[in-house]
């Protein structure tokens, strides 16, 4: 603030010869806002003086409308996610109540046959209803929404209008900033580059994108998401800040958003592998595991050493008890990047499928030396130690990795099994 009280600015009034000492804070005034010592004396203001502030309150006040319009637009935000989450339940809904394969159709007793026959025979009805409702709301939602982008008179501020060179430095700023997050993975102090860069321009787009990227690359995914869709209100097509946001969706485990946003990143960019491989990851995690791997082999078709895509394809068919083609592709990964504790992992986790112990073991140590907390594969070598028998030494890897993901039932389980193993010995 400091640095505020020593800005000197000239009054606007062109007769004037003095520096601007106040500001006029008055809801209804129509006059000039920054005013000089000639202007009081010439009666500008007077009849509302209670609202009159020395020029170093401004700087406050817009530090303080920046909070506030901050707040206010993730307080939005977080709205819209709830409809989001809501919208993605009702389409799961609607998929597990009338989608159904042959082979789950023949396990169900005639009853549930019966049942789900005639909830389908009415599906048209169904189908009619939800459309022309969701039509309705959606239209009456546009409407306000258009209306409070008028209302907001966008067209009427040139405060955007930015000088030649504040965007030659803005540019400038931006390479010493890439060069930080692209060469040395040093994603703080790139921040740090981008920040400045923005002050001169804040609509750079490459900036903010470059931001947004590397607060994802810090786990900060909520606020990579933030700067992605400030980079994408400059240029909703930007392919980048599509990918960007469609990562950092998946890093917080929406994968249906995350999908959302990998295809409209798709859209403007049909081989952008990081997209392809995104998407690919995501239906992985959503358990669709042959679309996972039709996704993937798009992403490798672009890339054949696309180190995450190859993981994912392993990972899709170890989950589908493909175990040898895992391994394949795993390897596959691990020549990309041997240290990819994902792959070794998946890898190890298919050998003890195939009962192939020894090896198991062997690649899951590695993935252990690479990262001792490494949860997959802690909880892993506690399966594998408990298959063969040894149950006092699951016992300790299953605490371990459950000290990292105390919530995971699949585990917990096991070790409920490996305890009662111990008690019937
Ligand atoms: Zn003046
Ligand atoms: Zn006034």
């Amino acid at each position: 603030m400091n640095q505020c009280e020593d800005i000197i600015v000239k009054c606007p009034n062109p007769e004037h010869t003095k520096n601007v000492k106040q500001v006029c804070f008055d809801e209804s005034c129509k006059e000039q806002r920054l005013y000089c010592h000639e202007c009081i004396k010439i009666g500008m203001h007077v009849t509302h003086h209670q609202h009159q502030e020395e020029l170093p309150f401004l700087f406050e006040h817009i530090s303080r409308i920046e909070k506030e319009s901050d707040d206010l637009i993730n307080r939005i935000n977080k709205q819209m996610d709830l409809i989001y989450n809501d919208f993605f339940l009702l389409i799961g809904g609607i998929r597990s109540k009338y989608q159904i394969s042959k082979q789950q159709l023949l396990n169900l007793n005639f009853q549930q046959i019966n049942s789900f026959l005639s909830q389908s025979i009415h599906f048209k009805q169904f189908e009619l209803t939800i459309e022309k409702l969701l039509q309705e709301l959606i239209k009456e939602f546009q409407d306000q929404i258009k209306k409070l982008q008028k209302d907001l008179n966008l067209f009427a501020l040139d405060y955007d209008q930015i000088s030649k060179s504040n965007i030659e430095k803005s540019e400038e700023l931006y390479e010493i900033g890439y060069k930080l997050y692209w060469n040395d993975d040093k994603y703080e102090e790139a921040i740090q580059i981008f920040d400045q860069a923005l002050d001169f321009n804040s609509k750079h787009q490459l900036s903010l994108w470059c931001k947004a990227e590397s607060l994802k690359m810090l786990g900060q995914y909520h606020d990579a998401i933030v700067w992605a869709d400030k980079a994408l209100q400059v240029d909703l097509k930007h392919c980048s800040s599509l990918r960007t946001k469609a990562d950092s969706l998946r890093g917080l485990n929406q994968y249906n958003e995350s999908i959302v946003w990998a295809d409209k990143a798709l859209q403007v960019d049909p081989k952008n592998c990081s997209s392809l491989s995104t998407k690919a990851e995501s239906l992985r995690m959503l358990g669709q595991y042959n679309e996972a791997i039709i996704w993937a082999d798009k992403a490798l078709q672009v890339d054949p050493k696309h180190c995450n895509s190859l993981f994912t394809k392993a990972a899709s068919l170890r989950m589908l008890d493909k175990y040898n083609e895992a391994i394949i592709w795993a390897d596959k990964a691990l020549q990309v990047d041997p240290k990819h504790c994902n792959s070794l992992f998946t890898k190890g986790d298919s050998l003890r499928y195939l009962k192939k112990f020894k090896e198991a073991m062997e690649v899951i140590e590695q993935s252990l030396k690479i990262n001792p907390n490494h949860f997959d594969s802690l909880r892993i070598k506690g399966e594998c130690l408990h298959d063969q028998k040894q149950y006092q030494q699951a016992l300790i890897f299953y605490d371990k990795a459950l000290e990292i993901n105390s919530n995971h039932q699949c585990t917990q389980n096991k070790k409920n099994e490996c305890l009662k193993a111990i008690q019937n010995k």
